[in-house]
């Protein structure tokens, strides 16, 4: 059964106040299933009443207090993680045992930071006169609005509400809603946790209004968004001219980059597992495999045998490997970008196009030889497709990593460590993994430079995005 995606607000569940609803999609069937409510302006107004008069009281709450509701909280994800998970893949289409990886991913984040929430120190700086004190104090921002997208559909509100939450801020956060229902569950375990009423409130409904509307809000202190270069670019210029803090979480075009001397079968199967989770929709998926000439030919064969094994399918069959894509949206742009890759020459080795003619299943696809112009080699795919060329020299390999203005996160396999050294300080990323796949837990930083976005979703850093400090000095009568 699935259940329909209400708002929270104010500490309730309830329909829209003009009872409009959208319509929600299982990706793998194309029925409709159910339906999301659509926020009204009288509805924000009153998330945003709500959260500004629960800011006093969970913050005066304290770390240790807050960080025992955000671990019961977890608690109820990883109990209710198998429902949850079933209500991701009718909505999202990724296979089951990848969305309870997710659900329980997620419960991890929130711990996470509810444990790091309690060690946001100030500091006590040494006067030059006697009996001064100075004090920097951190003090959370105040209300914050975040925009989580579908591709992980709970592990991206975990982060945003996670880090919220313990640095002492209430937050509005607007699901998505293409997979809104598993968003609605997941906030339902904070609701449950007994996080005070105004402090969590979940919307849905036209994204562009409900940031004009919030962003604009002078009750709103900061954004936090994760999604398309474009629209965080758009929502960064908004909030930019109301002089409020953002976290930007956005696209990529992830380098790949696999040396001669690397580990082969490691580099192989750590590479084809990375591309094709979630369908590839993944903002650091692995997308342009850069391979040096010594082994290029070799390691084309053995990615291509290791994506033919990939199973495609309804995420709700055990045997399924790779769900569909989310929307017809992206079938779309799949579909666009490899007409333009063949265009402008490139040669499909394995995939290109849809699978079966319901269902927006679309193969795992490999493609060589495209030119530096074709729109592949410079938009995000967010979607299935390897996009392999072949390079000599470090430098060289350097220079295309850095030819994009994306710079969210690269991978490499090499044995050798003054490449491993050349290829971390050359290139202009967020995050970078050598040799294995190491990203996205939550006590690391996440996200990017460049049009990538600022601030980070994960670790320490992602707290400080929450923060604001407050210095004072006291001379002493
Ligand atoms: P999109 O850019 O329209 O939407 C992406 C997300 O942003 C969605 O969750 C959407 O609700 C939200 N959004 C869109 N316009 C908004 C607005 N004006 N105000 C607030 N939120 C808004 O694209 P899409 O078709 O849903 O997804 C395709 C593209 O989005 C991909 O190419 C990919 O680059 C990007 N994307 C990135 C991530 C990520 O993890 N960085 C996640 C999802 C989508």
């Amino acid at each position: 059964m699935y259940p329909n995606a209400n708002l929270f607000i104010s500490g309730r569940w309830r329909p829209a106040q003009g009872g409009e609803v959208g319509p929600v999609f299982n990706p793998a069937t194309e029925e409709e299933i159910g339906t999301f409510a659509i926020a009204s302006i009288g509805d924000l107004e009153e998330a945003v009443s709500a959260a500004s008069s629960s800011f006093a009281g969970w913050r005066a709450l304290g770390p240790l207090e807050r960080s025992g509701i955000l671990r019961k909280a977890s608690a109820l994800v990883r109990e209710r993680a198998g429902a949850i998970a079933t209500i991701m893949t009718a909505e999202q289409g990724k296979p089951l045992a990848e969305a309870e990886r997710e659900v329980l991913n997620s419960a991890d984040i929130v711990e996470w930071f509810a444990e790091e929430g309690r060690r946001t120190y100030g500091r006590v700086i040494p006067a030059r006169t006697p009996n001064v004190v100075q004090t920097v104090f951190r003090e959370p921002l105040g209300v914050v609005a975040g925009f989580s997208p579908w591709n992980f559909p709970i592990a991206q509100a975990a982060r945003k509400i996670g880090a919220a939450l313990s640095a002492g801020c209430p937050i509005i956060l607007k699901g998505p809603e293409d997979t809104p229902s598993c968003c609605a569950e997941f906030v339902r375990a904070f609701a449950d946790a007994g996080v005070p009423a105004g402090v969590v409130s979940l919307v849905f409904g036209v994204p562009n209004d409900i940031s004009d509307f919030l962003i604009a809000h002078p009750a709103i202190r900061k954004i936090s968004f994760t999604g398309s270069t474009a629209v965080g670019k758009m929502l960064a210029a908004k909030a930019g001219a109301q002089m409020k803090r953002c976290t930007m979480e956005l696209g990529g075009h992830a380098p790949a980059i696999v040396c001669d001397d690397a580990d082969f079968d490691r580099a192989v199967k750590t590479l084809a597992m990375a591309k094709f989770r979630n369908a590839g929709q993944v903002c650091i998926a692995p997308t342009r495999f850069l391979v040096q000439r010594g082994v290029y030919d070799r390691f084309l064969d053995a990615f291509i045998e290791s994506a033919k094994s990939i199973r495609v399918g309804d995420g709700s069959n055990e045997t399924t490997t790779m769900g569909p894509l989310a929307h017809g949206r992206r079938m779309e742009a799949m579909e666009e970008l490899v007409a333009d890759g063949t265009r402008t020459g490139g040669e499909i080795h394995l995939g290109g196009k849809r699978v079966g003619n319901k269902g927006h299943f679309f193969a795992p696809t490999v493609i060589s030889g495209l030119g530096k112009e074709a729109r592949l080699m410079n938009e995000e795919p967010f979607g299935p497709l390897a996009l392999f060329a072949p390079f000599t020299e470090i430098e060289e390999v350097i220079e295309e990593a850095n030819r994009l203005p994306y710079g969210l996160a690269t991978y490499a396999f090499t044995g050798s460590s003054s490449a491993a050294h050349k290829l971390s300080s050359g290139i202009e990323t967020g995050m970078m993994t050598i040799n294995h796949h190491g990203m996205s837990l939550p006590e690391l930083p996440h996200g990017g430079v460049k049009d990538s976005g600022y601030g980070s979703e994960g670790g320490a850093e992602a707290l400080e995005g929450y923060m604001t400090f407050k210095f004072v000095t006291h001379a002493m009568t």
